[in-house]
């Protein structure tokens, strides 16, 4: 049952346009970006200040009610999705949304929590410097909602996870108190650092307020090329090959099947054949600089002349323009849309040690042959961070359910071989509600019981985004 004494109390201490509590207004907030969780709340609290997160959280903490913290809800876990409880409040960071500064001598900025992440890139451009960070929810997702996932996107290979490209961070721990870690410096070894602790944590710990972010140099000139290969293995000799050659310059790594291509080629309009034949698989490989195009697209020319000679690839077509550039890049960024277009399926987030992924996926097929015959594997994935999306559809003339009902133990198998190969059940988005089993199953049970001790040490009272994670 809700509260009505604490829903008042919240709403007198912050204020009625901070604090929902109309059924049809706390609606909105209750499910997932995919719509596979709805749950419940009794109230939306939408702090304009630190101070505000920090009234509303000791207020919630005094009277053991759960906060489900929310960015931009483009996770693919469950996780800014409120439970079934009635007492839940979801707190929402989007009234946060300042650039409270940026440093182009230092190379820094400080942001709120709340600022969505397109935005922020797009003021850090503004001042010529470039933040790395770059996914397709970026026109939606916050940057607190990517501190707590620890968003990896398509230039991880070059720059990191967001976890890398943070210097300081500000926080509301769930007793009010205010974490001020929001420094700026490049060196601080003065023990444990707790801002990493933060990072990745989806909302289990505290909210994140406000972060200080690394910038970079602008890296405008781009070049593209993608390579067809013979198999995995095939891609992996390759992408050593670039990177001994483009060193740093290296920014995207990207690998998809035959199958993906051919998905592709089936389900969305205005898109051709890169090449006449087609082959086994393609990596999709971007390089960029500050240095002019010219010199770019001669890099890659002759990296990629090399590798044809030395049998490291079997064809390549390099950019020539950018129309050229970008054609190339949907093939790898629409497989998501044709896959969708082919039917429900199951998606798999996975990493490997990169040099595990042939075999990987060697026993991979030959488990779900014998397993699950018939089943369409379509794997695509930023090879170049051993981080593969293992998506799975239905065979064909199979129920069109087939997802919903045969899906967990197909799921298993794939997540048991990825565990074999010392590989990783979550690449880039998290665990929330989705996989919250697979991860309590599988995951080392020393590593889990600290994981327990770090949560009890910030939220003794359980009371932060229950039933994720942990
Ligand atoms: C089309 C599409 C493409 C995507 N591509 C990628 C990709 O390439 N790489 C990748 O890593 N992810 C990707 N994602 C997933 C998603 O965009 C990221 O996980 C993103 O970082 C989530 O940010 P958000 O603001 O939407 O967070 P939300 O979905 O709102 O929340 C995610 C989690 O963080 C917690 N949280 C949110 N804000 C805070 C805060 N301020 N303090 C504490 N906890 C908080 C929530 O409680 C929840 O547990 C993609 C999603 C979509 C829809």
């Amino acid at each position: 049952m809700s509260d009505t004494n604490f829903a008042q109390r919240l709403t007198e201490t912050l204020g009625p346009d901070v604090v929902t509590t109309a059924p049809d207004d706390v609606a909105p907030w209750l499910s997932d970006w995919r719509g596979l969780y709805k749950g419940q709340a009794q109230a939306v609290i939408r702090p304009r200040t630190t101070e505000q997160v920090a009234q509303a959280l000791a207020l919630c903490q005094q009277a053991g009610v759960p906060v489900v913290p929310r960015g931009g809800n483009t996770g693919l876990c469950g996780g800014a999705a409120p439970d079934g409880n009635q007492t839940n409040v979801v707190l929402s960071l989007d009234r946060m949304d300042k650039i409270r500064s940026i440093d182009t001598i230092a190379n820094t900025m400080v942001v709120e929590a709340g600022c969505i992440l397109g935005n922020l890139r797009r003021a850090a451009e503004d001042a010529d410097r470039l933040f790395p960070l770059s996914l397709a929810a970026e026109d939606s997702c916050q940057i607190g909602g990517n501190l707590a996932t620890n968003a990896g996107g398509v230039n991880v290979v070059r720059y990191g996870m967001t976890r890398e490209l943070v210097l300081g961070v500000e926080a509301v721990l769930p007793n009010g108190e205010i974490f001020h870690g929001l420094r700026t410096l490049r060196k601080d070894n003065t023990g444990y650092d707790l801002k990493q602790l933060l990072i990745g944590s989806e909302g289990t710990l505290g909210i994140i307020t406000a972060a200080a972010l690394r910038l970079l140099p602008r890296a405008d000139s781009r070049a593209v090329v993608l390579a067809a290969v013979e198999s995995p293995k095939q891609a992996l000799e390759l992408f050593s090959l670039l990177f001994a050659r483009c060193g740093a310059r290296l920014q995207a790594y990207e690998f998809f099947t035959g199958a993906c291509l051919d998905l592709v080629l089936t389900h969305v309009e205005g898109i051709h054949a890169p090449f006449a034949e087609r082959y086994p698989a393609y990596v999709l490989v971007e390089i960029a600089d500050t240095a002019p195009e010219d010199v770019l697209n001669a890099l890659l020319e002759s990296v990629i002349g090399d590798a044809l000679e030395q049998g490291l690839c079997l064809d390549a077509a390099v950019s020539a323009s950018l129309a050229q550039l970008q054609s190339l890049w949907r093939l790898r960024e629409e497989i998501s849309e044709a896959q969708r277009a082919d039917g429900l399926h199951l998606k798999h987030d996975v990493s490997l040690p990169i040099e595990a992924i042939p075999d990987f996926m060697t026993s991979m097929e030959t488990r779900l042959a014998a397993r699950h015959p018939g089943v369409r594997p379509f794997i695509f994935g930023h090879f170049g961070d051993g981080n593969l999306h293992y998506n799975l559809s239905r065979p064909l003339g199979a129920d069109p359910k087939w997802a919903l009902n045969e899906g967990k133990a197909v799921s298993e198998d794939v997540l048991e071989e990825v565990a074999r190969y010392d590989g990783s059940i979550s690449a880039e988005h998290g665990i929330g509600q989705l996989k919250r089993e697979s991860f309590l199953a599988l995951k080392d049970p020393l590593e889990l019981r600290l994981m327990r001790a770090i949560k009890q040490v910030f939220d003794p009272s359980g009371i932060m985004n229950p039933g994720k994670l942990l």
